[in-house]
């Protein structure tokens, strides 16, 4: 990139720069190229607050540990060549001398052939004395003289000077992380103060017009800066010292004035958001202007991720990560830790990997290299790889994943099947003590909870009631949570059950029609038919529908039969965002649970009773996990709750 005046059209501009798009490989290659060899600047720090951070050079013992040769054992130093004699039947006396060594007291008359001196645990030897016998093995005669009935090898309940850190000895080399137990070698050692690598100092900033901070309230089309607190924590977790800046509005001048200043005080700098072609993406050009060479990676070939942009800024990293959270953090873990550790001094972050089998194919962009958040859970043979993404905007695919796998760029797809590695996010599989896959619904926290009390890891993944049953089959759950109408029988669920499988009741939720309030053309239905009429026969009245597999979506279009009203194609998966999207004036009516729509503060007109219910793999019934959520499903506790939310327990 070079210094050249903005071109009118900056969509060109922009082309140009997604047109260089780099392999992740090389893109990290020439940051890295860019930034290194530097030297790791130092600082001094006092062995309370230097936790955590990185020794910039080798510690060399200054004193022996322990300084002298000091006793083990409560007892009484002595001559081992006296006692050679010693046995149960023969026994020694000998005299005592006139003093007591305690701890911190240090003894002033030898130990002469024929006499014993009292000593303490951690007391000194005495002079003369070459081993320790303990009070439990002698008896005291008269005040003055003691008989021991065993013999003593030399050195016996003595550590020598020197014995645990010698004089002169490489205590802890450069690029340790110092934890508790290196602070207590330095300790040991008299040691207060240490060389450590200077964290970085990491600028922190979010862009868009939309954001605000949490802790306020959220405008219409406003968000919360997500990025800022995740790249704050992330940087801080890698060796850094985040400052958080707060987020910048879209605007060249005031993102301008913001960078430079968070570049004069600072050794680093990251941004999110503004990378890809929207209308407000400006801090790439504004970088142009920063520093030599400016931009050395604008695109690069990762999923999610790809707009992530690499600078150098006269000898300072520049990164602009991608706006959705997601993107921003697989980035930033992925391209950006390994610079932030080199600089801080730490040596490469090692990732544990495990494999596990991935049950269902996941389609993958050709041509770039993919990363797929995974939630763990234990198969009949082996550790099962579940894709737990929901898009790249989505951050509890992160925080409830317990690993990635990686989808190299040349393939186009994941088959069911595969033996995949997977790194993971901590340094041990946690598997989950019980395993929901299938519908999702609120209730279902209502009864998790007390297993959750009760110190048992729940994992739930939602894939959808058939999604589920598949799931069930292949006994990679426990239980699958169902609500499948079936026309042929007019019965819920138990159609749907194959061998291996059988039903637990669960609750029943009341389905229906939700509007806003007010709104007369349901206001007047007299029921869910009669308000899908009214609302049919007004062409202005929009919908918003379900997605297919789901089982509000079989409700749907037994209502609607052939009719394709306004609003059909928009197919959330949830009930929260049919609610959201009708409270937001996007659309007028949809299906939801009733529990959903008051929470809403929606109107509601009652359709049907469903059924939620849990098919269990009965394979899986002893499971300790699984007896517990059948007792907390079946107590007055969970009862009551799920009654208090809107349902009915079964
Ligand atoms: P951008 O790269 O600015 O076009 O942003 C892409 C998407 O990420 C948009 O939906 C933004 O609202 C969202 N986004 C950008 N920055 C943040 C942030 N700091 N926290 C949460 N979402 C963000
Ligand atoms: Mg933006």
């Amino acid at each position: 990139m070079t210094n050249s005046p903005l071109p009118k059209n900056r969509d060109n501009m922009d082309q140009d720069q997604f047109l260089t798009i780099l392999s992740r490989e090389e893109a990290l290659e020439r940051f890295e190229a860019g930034l290194f060899p530097r030297p790791v600047p130092t600082e001094q720090r006092q062995l309370a607050d230097a936790l955590g951070c990185t020794l910039a050079q080798d510690i060399v013992a200054p004193i022996d540990v322990p300084p002298f040769d000091r006793s083990n054992v409560d007892g009484f130093a002595v001559r081992s060549a006296d006692l050679a004699s010693a046995g149960e039947a023969t026994p020694v006396r000998v005299k005592l001398n006139d003093e007591i060594i305690a701890c911190g007291t240090a003894p002033t008359r030898p130990v002469l052939s024929g006499t014993a001196t009292s000593i303490a645990t951690g007391g000194p030897l005495p002079r003369g004395a070459d081993a320790v016998v303990m009070v439990e093995h002698t008896q005291p005669v008269g005040p003055r003289a003691i008989e021991i009935r065993r013999a003593a090898s030399p050195g016996q309940f003595v550590s020598y000077a020197g014995s645990d850190i010698a004089r002169g000895e490489a205590l802890l080399r450069a690029g340790t992380v110092i934890g508790s137990r290196e602070i207590g070698m330095c300790a040991a050692c008299g040691i207060a103060q240490v060389t450590v690598a200077r964290r970085p100092r990491v600028a922190v900033i979010s862009t868009g017009d939309e954001l605000v901070q949490p802790g306020r309230p959220l405008g219409p089309a406003e968000i919360h800066d997500t990025n800022g607190a995740i790249v704050t924590a992330a940087v801080n977790e890698n060796g850094g010292e985040a400052i958080f800046l707060g987020a910048v509005a879209d605007d060249a001048e005031k993102l301008e004035a913001a960078m430079r200043r968070a570049l004069e005080t600072s050794d680093m700098l990251v941004l999110s958001g503004g990378t890809s072609k929207g209308a407000g993406d400006l801090s790439h050009r504004i970088i142009a202007r920063l520093g030599k060479p400016g931009i050395i990676a604008h695109g690069v070939a990762l999923k999610p991720g790809k707009p992530l942009c690499l600078a150098v800024c006269d000898g300072k990293p520049v990164v602009i990560l991608p706006g959705f959270p997601t993107s921003a953090m697989f980035t930033f873990h992925d391209m950006i830790v390994p610079v932030l550790r080199r600089m801080a001094g730490l040596p490469p972050r090692s990732d544990a990997k495990v494999v596990a089998r991935v049950p269902v194919r996941i389609a993958s962009e050709l041509g770039r290299t993919e990363f797929v958040m995974v939630s763990l859970v234990e198969g009949n043979d082996g550790l099962i790889a579940y894709p737990s993404g929901k898009g790249s905007g989505a951050i509890t695919s992160f925080a409830q994943a317990d690993g990635f796998l990686k989808i190299d760029a040349l393939a186009d797809q994941m088959p069911a099947g595969t033996e995949a590695e997977v790194t993971l996010f901590t340094p041990h599989v946690r598997v989950p003590d019980l395993v929901i896959v299938g519908s999702h619904c609120t209730g279902l926290d209502l009864v998790t909870a007390q297993l959750a009390h009760a110190g048992l890891s729940v994992r739930s993944i939602a894939v959808g009631s058939l999604g589920g049953i598949a799931a069930a089959k292949r006994g990679e759950c426990d239980f699958a949570p169902i609500h499948l109408f079936d026309e042929k029988t007019e019965t819920y669920n138990t159609p749907f059950l194959g061998p291996g499988l059988e039903l637990v009741p669960g609750w029943r939720r009341m389905q229906g029609i939700v509007f806003r309030k007010g709104d007369s053309r349901f206001e007047a239905a007299k029921d869910a038919k009669a308000a899908v009429r009214a609302a049919l026969a007004d062409a202005a009245c929009i919908m918003v529908n379900r997605n297919q597999g789901a089982g509000t979506r079989i409700l749907i279009d037994r209502l609607l039969g052939d009719n394709r009203p306004d609003g059909y194609w928009n197919q959330p998966k949830s009930h929260n965002a049919v609610a959201a999207a009708i409270a937001q004036q996007r659309a007028d009516w949809g299906m939801t649970i009733a529990p959903v729509a008051h929470a809403a503060g929606l109107g509601f007109i009652p359709f049907a009773d469903e059924h939620y219910d849990f098919a269990l793999v009965t394979a899986r019934k002893d499971r300790p996990a699984v007896q517990a959520f059948l007792k907390a499903l079946a107590s007055e506790e969970a009862r009551a709750a799920l009654t208090r939310a809107g349902f009915r327990p079964a």
